[in-house]
């Protein structure tokens, strides 16, 4: 794959990101980049010249508040371009250890952030059941949930290039 098919598939998606004039609306109104290295206009100029897009790992900073897109004077749908570029990567088996440290937990547990003891005794603290509405308890809805991440392949996905 290079640069024009990673542009390519986000124009199959519906998004064109060629309609960008670099005017760096979407860098001044990123929360994200106030903190972080993300220069989002910089992204986007990226994702049109290279692959090497898939690769960068400014690519997982943005928080997806959408202040870019909704301030884009030309009207490109700045984040679905970054949520579609993500998952590329991620199927290219392209992503951080901390990204397949969560799916790990998610696949096992069916939440990124599974409960623990320490919680749990919290939660009897304030009155609560021990355990939330969630898959944790409920092991049968975790079950349905990892049929449905079976056929969506994440292990797969997860699994590659480790
Ligand atoms: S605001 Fe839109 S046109 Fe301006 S640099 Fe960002 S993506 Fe390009
Ligand atoms: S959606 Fe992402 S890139 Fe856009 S402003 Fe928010 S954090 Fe920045």
């Amino acid at each position: 794959m290079n640069g024009n098919d990673v542009q390519s598939q986000l124009k199959e998606a519906g998004i064109d990101i060629l309609k960008c004039m670099q005017c760096g609306m979407c860098t001044g109104s990123c929360s994200s980049g106030r903190h972080t290295s993300l220069n989002v206009r910089k992204l986007v100029k990226r994702a049109i010249k290279s692959r090497d897009v898939l690769e960068d790992n400014e690519l997982w900073m943005c928080t997806t508040c959408y202040n870019c897109q909704e301030r884009c004077p030309r009207r490109i749908d700045i984040v679905d371009a970054i949520l579609k570029i993500r998952s590329i990567a991620a199927h290219e088996g392209i992503m951080l250890p901390e990204h397949r440290q969560v799916i790990k937990l998610f696949l096992q547990y069916g939440h990124a952030v599974p409960i623990d003891e320490v919680n749990i005794k919290k939660r009897e603290e304030l009155g609560l059941e021990k355990l939330p509405e969630t898959v944790h308890k409920y092991s049968e809805a975790l079950d349905e949930l990892k049929t449905l991440l079976e056929v969506c392949k994440l292990a797969e996905i997860t699994d590659q290039h480790t």
